[in-house]
């Protein structure tokens, strides 16, 4: 068995990973290390880094479909994956101060309206509920320190030696100057350390799987206009797929009731995102979702993505157009950070030749929400940067060359808390078994 388990990230996927081998009763030391904060420390506004990741901050929604949110199923089989969602599901409601308030939502028939506009793909949510993240984060971290997890927080690691098996950190941090020894590592540094998965990828030349591109908008509206789509799927799901021309589009992430729009900073441009609240004081009775375009074929996707980013920008921040409506304000009352503009003349263009799909999606939408009108507007660009993936052994998510380092979470093939945590779980189960 592996003596000494280095965890860089300390978000969804690793947090379940050591959550598994302290079950197990792991004999091994587990020393996990995140740039940002514990969770009694962590700010509101800290919404990628710290204890959870980007998952502690999240809508707190999670997916129970193996064809969503990133990739699982393809490594371990459908009934594997299915086996490990129910243990990051179980890892919830456990550290949750009122377990029996995580609900599942299970819409079970694609309504009529919606053809022949849309498909709807219809799977499963548990909804933990984004105001008992904080609590949740508290109690499972308070678990992981009394089970003996050596947490070093506030500290960058900004290089990794595969050769000689050395973690190294940002400025040396001090008690380990000389970088930190593992038998194993366990690489999950979510969507704010994309850049840094990319920088080890080239380093050690590692091979990866193609990547599509996925980018599109934030649309905003008010709940009354899907209240009928809502009653049968909370968090829905439309779809459709222009085959030949390697282009699919759904609806991603719907929030509502207390649905808000949140900025996410990266590489220092401004993309979109959204989450809702729980509580009722919250309530502003709005939908948002994100409208996403997947391309494929697209030559190096990451550069393009990053390149009709920065287009999308005015100011240092993104861009918001309605055709009747000002931006909305977040749950501290703040406004969206976006540059209102009065055309889709340089959204169009930016994301030339693809925004029409999104334009068209809106158009359809219109046609099945006969209410919509032009009561919409669109914070734009969301973006899920898919960076290349590292090629990993299905068996362990292992890379191929470097067989005692793994790779989890977003940063490998996850969109979702589930997938995440499960590719977590999935790893700390081999190192248990080897
Ligand atoms: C606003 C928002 C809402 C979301 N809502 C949902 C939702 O409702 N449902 C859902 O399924 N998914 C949601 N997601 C996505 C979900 O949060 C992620 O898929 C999930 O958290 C990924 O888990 P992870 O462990 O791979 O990475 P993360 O949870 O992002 O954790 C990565 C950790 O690594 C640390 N790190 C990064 N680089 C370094 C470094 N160089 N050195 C040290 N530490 C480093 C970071 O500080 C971070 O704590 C949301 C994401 C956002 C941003």
């Amino acid at each position: 068995m592996s003596k000494n388990v280095v965890m860089v990230g300390a978000g969804v996927a690793n947090v379940n990973a050591a959550t598994k081998l302290i079950d197990e009763g792991f004999k091994g030391k587990i020393t996990i290390i995140d740039m940002g904060k514990n969770p009694y420390d962590r700010k509101y506004s800290e919404v990628m880094e710290g204890f959870l990741g980007a998952g502690g901050w999240s809508d707190g929604k999670l997916t129970y479909h193996t064809s969503i949110g990133g990739q699982l199923s393809k490594y371990c089989g459908e009934e594997k994956a299915m086996e490990l969602f129910d243990q990051v599901i179980a890892n919830f409601k456990r550290f949750h101060p009122k377990p029996e308030e995580v609900q599942c939502s299970n819409p079970i028939a694609e309504p009529e309206f919606i053809k022949p506009y849309f498909g709807l793909r219809l799977f499963p949510v548990w909804h933990v509920g984004t105001d008992y993240l904080h609590e949740i984060g508290k109690n499972w971290y308070d678990f992981l320190v009394d089970g003996g997890v050596e947490f070093i927080w506030e500290t960058k690691v900004t290089d990794i030696d595969f050769e000689n098996q050395i973690v190294h950190f940002e400025d040396g941090y001090e008690p380990l100057v000389e970088g930190l020894k593992y038998d194993k590592l366990i690489f999950g540094v979510g969507k704010s350390g994309i850049d840094f998965g990319k920088q080890l990828a080239e380093q050690y030349d590692l091979p990866t799987e193609p990547k599509p591109v996925q980018i599109g908008v934030r649309f905003e509206a008010p709940q009354k206009h899907f209240q009928k789509l809502i009653d049968v799927s909370y968090d829905f799901k439309l779809y459709r797929k222009y085959e030949d021309k390697g282009v699919s589009l759904r609806s991603f992430c719907t929030n509502n009731n207390a649905a808000y729009v949140a900025v996410e900073e990266t590489y220092g441009d401004h993309s979109y995102n959204g989450h809702a609240k729980k509580d009722e004081v919250f309530r502003n009775n709005m939908t948002n979702f994100g409208i996403l375009m997947e391309v494929q074929g697209i030559d190096k996707p990451f550069e393009w993505s990053r390149d009709v980013v920065k287009k999308l920008q005015i100011d240092g921040t993104g861009l918001y157009y309605s055709p009747t409506r000002k931006p909305s304000t977040t749950s501290e009352g703040e406004k969206v950070s976006a540059i209102q503009v009065d055309t889709l003349h340089k959204i169009a263009k930016s994301m030339q030749p693809y925004f029409m799909y999104v334009y068209d999606f809106i158009e359809d939408m219109k046609k099945i929400f006969p209410t919509l009108k032009d009561d919409w507007g669109i914070y734009v660009p969301e973006v899920k940067y898919l960076s290349a993936e590292p090629l990993v052994n299905y068996e362990d998510l292992s890379l191929t060359k470097y067989p005692n380092v793994h790779f989890v979470g977003d940063a490998l093939s996850a969109r979702g808390i589930t997938v995440s945590g499960a590719q977590g779980t999935y790893v700390a189960e081999y190192i248990l078994k080897n």
